[in-house]
């Protein structure tokens, strides 16, 4: 096999999933609801199917799609954007990572990317040939060492990857720590792609989502990602997209024609019929994550479980040193024989073994009695 791929696990959501699944532990580890999206955004998809929006739609979106996401950035943040070039709809944001970086990066080129980090990131800036430079995100806050990423840029520096709200750790980069990224983007003239898949699930409010495009001199340099998975409850629909500068859109879809050419027809009308239907339902699912997570929170602390409060996002870490172990995934490897339940170990989102050892992340994205049920098992283990 090619050195593209060497030393790439299966990602550890699957094995803990199908770890979950093997054991019937309860599954607080892969990050997916167990309740589905909005009844008129389903049966909108169904119709799309019986009405024949069965064929390739056009590589980059559907027009009515693309009208909704330059609609809903209009809406939500003043973002400008023509639905003819500066919106390309791709297969999952997952996809554009992909895609993102195989257009962008150059053999050699260094990307300075936030760790914990999201463990597509790794893998995809190893496929297009870049090598990551981490910048940690460290305990109890979370909070961006603006020194720290300054250290990171060297002169072969060409990309930040950024993601606020941020999996695993929740912290949503404030307007002082993305202008601080902006500043050093402008003062090294680097592209920046962020993955804003959260940008709904906000849930302290005291805090804001600013996409990184929105301050002085962004806009031109940065290519947004987003999907339609996290904040619509739809995780397997698999449809994201990528809005920005031309030319940076234009790059994504090149890579993008090559590697699925065209993303799921059928989902395309009904992801529009949710932008369409404003925030709805994101404003629904915040507020009941925001009750998940401070249950979930206080439960794992009555359990002597040191656990961080999460701005944004559905996940919640845990330092396990709390309970008396040294290492996340020896905690996580036995955690669904001793107690049936699986997490995730956030140790191997670190390059900085020392900052990630002992983390461990919830998913705090299912029913309350699920996270009960949970609870539970996690009190009565030894
Ligand atoms: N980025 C982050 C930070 C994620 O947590 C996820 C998982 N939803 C993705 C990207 C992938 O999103 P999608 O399922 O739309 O491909
Ligand atoms: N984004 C999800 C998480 O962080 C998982 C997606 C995946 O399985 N790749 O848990």
């Amino acid at each position: 096999t090619a050195s593209r791929i060497a030393g790439i696990s299966e990602t550890v959501f699957a094995q803990m999933s199908a770890l979950a699944a093997r054991t019937g532990a309860v599954n607080l580890g892969q990050g997916f609801p167990d309740t589905d999206g909005p009844a008129s955004v389903l049966r909108a998809a169904g119709r799309a199917l019986v009405e024949g929006h069965n064929q390739y739609a056009p590589g980059i979106g559907i027009p009515a799609l693309r009208e909704a996401i330059a609609a809903h950035q209009w809406r939500h943040y003043g973002i400008p954007l023509d639905p003819a070039d500066q919106v390309a709809v791709t297969t999952g944001a997952t996809e554009g990572i992909a895609a993102a970086l195989l257009a962008l990066v150059e053999p050699g080129d260094e990307v300075v990317v936030l760790e914990p980090y999201y463990d597509s990131y790794v893998a995809m800036i190893q496929m297009a040939a870049g090598v990551r430079r981490p910048v940690t995100l460290r305990a109890p806050d979370f909070r961006l060492d603006v020194d720290e990423l300054r250290a990171a840029v060297t002169p072969r520096t060409t990309l930040i990857l950024l993601n606020t709200p941020h999996n695993p750790t929740g912290s949503v980069l404030t307007r002082a720590e993305l202008s601080a990224i902006a500043e050093v983007a402008l003062e090294h003239d680097l592209t920046v792609v962020t993955d804003e898949v959260y940008e709904h699930l906000v849930l302290d409010p005291d805090s804001e989502h600013v996409p990184l495009c929105t301050l002085p001199g962004m806009a031109e340099r940065t290519l947004t990602l987003s999907s339609v998975g996290k904040s619509w409850s739809l995780t397997g629909w698999k449809i994201g997209w990528a809005t920005g500068p031309r030319d940076l859109v234009a790059a994504l879809t090149t890579a993008k024609q090559w590697l699925t050419y065209t993303s799921g027809a059928p989902l395309q009308p009904a992801v529009a019929v949710a932008l369409g239907e404003a925030d709805d339902f994101p404003r629904m699912l915040r507020t009941s994550l925001r009750e998940r997570r401070d249950h979930l929170v206080a439960g794992l602390t009555d359990l002597g479980i040191t656990t961080y409060t999460p701005q944004g996002t559905y996940f919640a870490l845990s330092d396990v040193a709390s309970l008396g172990w040294s290492d996340a995934l020896a905690f996580c490897e036995a955690l669904p024989e001793r107690a049936g339940v699986v997490a995730i170990p956030a140790s191997v989102f670190h390059d900085d073994a020392d900052a990630g050892r002992h983390l461990v992340r919830w998913a705090f994205c299912k029913q309350t009695d699920v996270l009960d049920e949970a609870l539970r098992r996690l009190g009565a283990a030894d």
